[in-house]
């Protein structure tokens, strides 16, 4: 059953309170005559303390907490299922005030990647309902975009999550449903709260950033102050096959792509990971390879390889383990540092979109019958 979390939040004049710096909750608060030390109190219930309502907020004057209620409502979406266990991936789906639904995962360490000792809690989130750029592997993209997520509903997944599952996460990954670098104002937002000592307090290289490739963005990401890090699903080391997969790339293609992420490293001393789903017959050829080499030794980039996750609707297949591993020897052949990733949750729908989609399909046909 769905948890009892606020949501009150449909009133335009609201400004919900996860969307909030504490420069800005400061100000708003200036301007209704109440003090400074209150925006710190505030923030310590929310981020420190993890207090799901402002009747929780017990050092703050009852009428005081109804006024601040009233204008800087607490939103947290509803949970519509979680699956998973506390020892695996755990995908939780999340519905906002509009019915709109995203999903967030939470994949704790693998010991067979980081050791027996690593507590790694890595939390996987979303930054758009749908999204526009219908990369062919990703069910994400099936439905086209529906809007952008807001500050508050990127960071309450984090905060709704760690509550859930009870496992605090001290890694972040924008890999979730939506392109990240297409919703910046919020992105950029949400990573100010994520890593201020006041919010959620995640050090900047515990962020990482996956973009399909968006390079004017990522030239503008580049200006932030912090060392996020940066994961680019590159998926295609040619035109040619990228195109094929990402029609993103018709509008920047990989020369561009290159350029813009060299720029990044240049400027932010801080290493990249290309993101490749290996898909049988479309881009695990030995020349891809090569060329993926070329790309990852100029930019120093670490490379991922991700055995193609079979999506419901899409006619690809994963290739066989002995393709994988020609590929991946190929890049190491190269001198580059690359891995084969396991895909964790296979059985839970954990591939982009998918438990979105299988939940609204379901939705539509008991609908259809009513
Ligand atoms: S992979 Fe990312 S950018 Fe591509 S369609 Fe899926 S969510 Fe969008």
């Amino acid at each position: 059953m769905a948890p009892n979390y606020p949501n009150n939040g449909t009133d335009p004049y609201s400004l919900p309170l996860q969307g909030l710096s504490i420069e800005e909750l400061t100000q708003q608060l200036d301007v209704m005559g109440v003090p400074a030390y209150r925006a710190r109190q505030i923030m310590e219930w929310v981020y420190q303390k993890r207090v799901t309502a402002w009747s929780e907020m017990m050092n703050l004057p009852l009428p005081l907490r109804e006024k601040l209620a009233a204008t800087f409502p607490l939103h947290f979406p509803e949970l519509v299922t979680a699956s998973g266990s506390k020892d695996t991936t755990q995908k939780f789906l999340l519905r906002f005030s509009d019915n709109e639904m995203v999903e967030t995962v939470l994949i704790p360490a693998s010991p067979a990647l980081y050791g027996e000792e690593s507590d790694r809690r890595t939390i996987c989130v979303s930054t758009q309902v749908g999204c526009a750029y219908g990369c062919k592997f990703c069910a994400s993209g099936l439905d086209g975009f529906k809007r952008n997520l807001r500050t508050d509903e990127i960071i309450s997944q984090v905060l709704l999550v760690e509550k859930e599952s009870g496992l605090p996460i001290n890694n972040l990954v924008f890999m979730g449903m939506g392109e990240p670098l297409a919703n910046f104002e919020n992105l950029n937002r949400a990573i100010t709260i994520l890593n201020a000592p006041w919010g959620i307090g995640l050090g900047a290289r515990k962020i990482t950033v996956s973009t399909s490739g968006l390079a004017p963005r990522i030239r503008e990401f580049a200006e932030r102050p912090e060392q996020i890090r940066l994961a680019i699903s590159l998926h295609g080391a040619t035109d040619e096959v990228r195109t094929q997969i990402m029609p993103v790339n018709k509008r920047y293609p990989i020369a561009e792509l290159m350029e813009a992420c060299f720029y990044y490293t240049t400027r932010k001393k801080q290493l990249l990971t290309f993101e490749y789903i290996l898909i049988a017959g479309i881009n695990d050829q030995l020349e891809q390879a090569t060329l993926l080499a070329a790309h990852a030794k100029r930019l120093r980039a670490k490379v991922n390889l991700i055995p193609y996750n079979k999506v419901e609707g899409l006619p690809w297949e994963r290739p066989s383990q002995a393709a994988q591993q020609t590929f991946l020897r190929e890049l190491r052949r190269h001198g580059v540092a690359a891995t084969i990733r396991r895909e964790k949750g296979h059985d839970i729908d954990a591939a982009c979109g998918q438990l979105r989609r299988r939940v609204q399909v379901a939705g539509s046909q008991v609908a259809g019958r009513s």
